[in-house]
């Protein structure tokens, strides 16, 4: 559970120091990375202003345009059912808007897609360098497959040559201080061909190495998709433990945040994970007050409630679902 509370603190520094978007545990090409920046791009602030979610890929990849409104299931590559579920996501979000014709709902982009990501940072933590894990095996994936522009090892660890060379050049070194937030770079990290075709390890055992291809365009979806969702995710737990000793608090060079701390167990805690009436200090009470969704709206350029860009908002309710 160290690795839940570094991995906060980690967070929190890193959004104090970037203009983009921070997010953590997000699933990418066969494994989940810890950290996720995400750069803006030029058009960020159009992104802003269509949700606060996250857009669903297939929606963004349809032959689905701002002109002629189009029958989902005809232009969403996916089964009809699935394509209408899409549509709906779509929907919803505002980035979709539905008209009716003949009883049957057609749909169209409010927007243009946004050219907003300017490019994608991974950062993978490993508070104790003694107790590597799989991490020289998901760096050397992350370097050959090059999904994100910068890969970034970051420990609490003292680093020695020896650790440097257990792990692939390309990958730069952060030692990170959980107490003052600060940042000591070891080694920077080299920018990845993300727009060439990679390689993803697969698998990986003392007599083999299996491998797929990646293309570059697959990798473009890839990284849209990572955006999307770490635009829609963020980095904070969403809600804090329902128990009397829980308290909404950051680490101690960022204090006022909503972080879910336990007072029992006297440091930050994972509520999926560690609370619940399993718990021998969990004592049923409301959550603490806290609001994520203002933090992070006050201190990055993430919008909690946009206006939205639906150009017919009135009367939407007409044209749900057949
Ligand atoms: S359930 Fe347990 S870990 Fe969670 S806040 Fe309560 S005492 Fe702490």
């Amino acid at each position: 559970m160290r690795e839940f509370a570094f991995e906060l603190a980690v967070c929190a520094a890193l959004e104090a120091e970037s203009d983009g978007l921070i997010a953590r545990q997000l699933g990418t090409h066969a494994r989940i990375v810890d950290v996720v920046e995400v750069v803006p791009g030029p058009d960020f602030e159009t992104r802003t202003e269509i949700t606060s979610g996250t857009i669903p890929g297939p929606a963004i990849e349809s032959a689905v345009g701002v002109g002629r409104a189009r029958r989902a299931s005809e232009a969403i590559d996916a089964a009809p059912e699935r394509a209408e579920t899409i549509a709906d996501r779509a929907i919803e979000v505002g980035f979709f808007e539905a008209e009716r014709r003949n009883g049957r709902r057609y749909v169209r982009q409010t927007t243009r897609y946004p050219d907003w990501i300017g490019g994608l940072r991974a950062f993978e933590n490993k508070p104790d360098l003694g107790r590597p894990g799989e991490l020289e095996r998901q760096l050397r994936t992350d370097v050959s497959l090059g999904l994100f522009d910068e890969v970034v090892l970051v420990t609490a660890s003292y680093v020695t040559g020896a650790h440097l060379n257990r792990i692939p050049e390309a990958v730069g070194v952060r030692r990170f201080d959980t107490e003052t937030g600060t940042v000591e770079t070891v080694r920077e990290p080299d920018r990845l061909a993300t727009d060439e075709g990679g390689v993803a390890i697969t698998e990986e055992q003392p007599a083999r190495v299996d491998i797929e291809p990646v293309t570059a365009e697959e990798k473009a979806r890839l990284r849209r998709r990572i955006a999307e969702r770490a635009y829609g995710k963020g980095w904070r737990p969403e809600t804090l433990p329902a128990c009397e000793q829980a308290r909404a608090r950051g680490p101690p060079f960022a204090p006022e945040d909503a972080l879910p701390y336990c007072a029992w167990k006297g440091r930050f805690v994972d509520p999926a994970r560690e609370c619940g009436p399993d718990c021998g200090g969990h004592s049923p009470a409301e959550p603490p007050e806290a609001d994520p969704e203002t933090i992070r709206d006050r201190r990055t350029p993430w919008i909690a409630d946009p206006d939205g860009v639906v150009r017919r908002q009135a009367g939407l309710d007409r044209f749900g679902r057949e």
